[in-house]
């Protein structure tokens, strides 16, 4: 166990880009760690709205 935090390696979110994706829900600023098809794009909503998503993505 190390509490020194440069040991943690730092996440390159930047550079990938699409490794940031919040939660799309109107309002919510969670991670969005559900990702649901719609198009040719993917949207990511947390795990509190990723019922919404599947409604969103539009699967029946
Ligand atoms: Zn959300």
């Amino acid at each position: 166990m190390s509490d020194d935090p440069s040991s943690q390696p730092v996440p390159a979110s930047r550079a990938i880009g699409i490794y940031e994706h919040y939660c799309e829900h109107p309002g919510c600023t969670k991670w969005g760690g559900w990702g649901f098809p719609r198009g040719k794009q993917t949207i990511w909503f947390c795990r509190e709205h990723r019922e919404t998503g599947r409604t969103e993505a539009g699967s029946n």
